[in-house]
């Protein structure tokens, strides 16, 4: 009987390991066959995926025999958790196994806006010597808002703390009495106080409900016109329409932006733009972070099959079929 399918590029010696020990269907491009994919679903015990296979209520169902499925990162959004739950099937993830890798970039992008980085390079790969044009701000002292205070936001307000910016921060989540709130000395408050203060504002929001668009232009309008906004958490939460107008109209300095409302994107504007940082969804794709993933995943989905429990679960750690 078939055991795990993984429907995604997913690799590495825990992955090699967890293929010798059980029957695995290797399909790195099945997350592109939705028809492929509900027909050989029936069969298997587990399924492991990144975030491209659209794991919904309705392949949840189709799993019949599914005790777990692996999702390798920490977004859930593409996994229909409710629908797992209902069906008794775990879902297991890598809850802290991407962060440091999140933050250093969202580290790396802000100074990237800030010193122009990117748009250098090009201007002098292109023979120019164009100093002055590339004038840029300090980040000591300045003020990094941070909007979603979870694991990301804290990680990356440490190490912002550390090259001595100080923070603001938006989570209706968490304790202002807490101890990453003290420990960073951050200022916690509402999301028009954060944006307004912040001199570089970085998103760390999971994509729900809530937070679809929630950055849009009358967002962007509440930023200081001299701020930048980095964005390392899901496409989803920025209207990109309303970034465009914001950046045409000079209402704030700049964006940096990992992840895209469609990936991979179309054709748009923002590409025009020198005040502009675009990456290809790589923030939690170091060497380090990957093989600390792709362990967690295989660790617990072994752990599964074998009768036992999970570490790593955002629902139950043992189905419950
Ligand atoms: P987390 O759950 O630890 O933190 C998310 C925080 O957002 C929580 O503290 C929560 O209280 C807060 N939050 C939820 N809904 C909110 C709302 N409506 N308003 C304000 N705050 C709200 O998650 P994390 O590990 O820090 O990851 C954050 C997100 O980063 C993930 O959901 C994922 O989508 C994204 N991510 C992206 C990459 C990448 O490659 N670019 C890699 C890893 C994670």
């Amino acid at each position: 009987m078939p055991d795990i399918l993984i429907t995604e590029n997913i690799i590495g010696p825990a992955m090699d390991a967890l293929r010798q020990r059980f029957d695995c269907a290797f399909e790195p491009d099945l997350w592109q066959q939705p028809d492929r994919l509900f027909a050989l679903i029936p069969e298997f015990r587990a399924l492991i995926v990144r975030n491209q296979t659209q794991v919904t209520r309705e392949l949840v169902a189709a799993g019949a025999k599914l005790e777990i499925i692996g999702r390798a990162g920490v977004g859930l959004d593409n996994v229909d958790l409710g629908a797992a739950s209902d069906h008794g099937t775990v879902v297991g993830f890598a809850p802290e196994q991407t962060t440091n890798s999140v933050a250093e970039l969202a580290l790396g992008l802000m100074l990237a806006l800030a010193r122009m980085i990117p748009a250098a390079d090009r201007d002098t790969r292109q023979g120019n010597w164009n100093r002055h044009r590339f004038t840029g701000t300090e980040i000591l002292g300045k003020t990094l808002g941070v909007v979603g205070f979870g694991r990301i936001g804290v990680s990356t307000a440490t190490k912002a703390r550390a090259l001595g910016m100080d923070i603001v921060a938006y989570d209706p989540f968490v304790d202002p009495d807490g101890l990453n709130v003290m420990n960073l000395r951050a200022r916690l408050g509402s999301l028009d106080e954060a944006l307004a203060q912040a001199d570089f504002v970085s998103c760390h929001l999971p994509l729900t409900n809530e937070t679809r668009n929630l950055f849009d232009y009358d967002r962007f309008g509440q930023m200081k016109r001299s701020a930048y906004f980095i964005n390392t958490s899901r496409g989803g939460v920025v209207n990109e329409d309303g970034l465009i107008r914001a950046l045409r109209e000079g209402l704030i300095a700049g964006a940096a932006l990992d992840v895209r409302a469609q990936e991979p994107p179309a054709a748009s504007a923002l590409a025009e733009m020198d005040n502009v940082v675009m990456m290809p969804h790589v923030a939690a794709f170091t060497r380090e972070a990957q093989a600390r993933v792709v362990a967690t995943v295989c660790r617990d989905v072994a752990a599964v099959l074998n009768g036992e429990a999970a570490r790593n679960y955002a629902n139950f750690s043992r189905p419950k079929k």
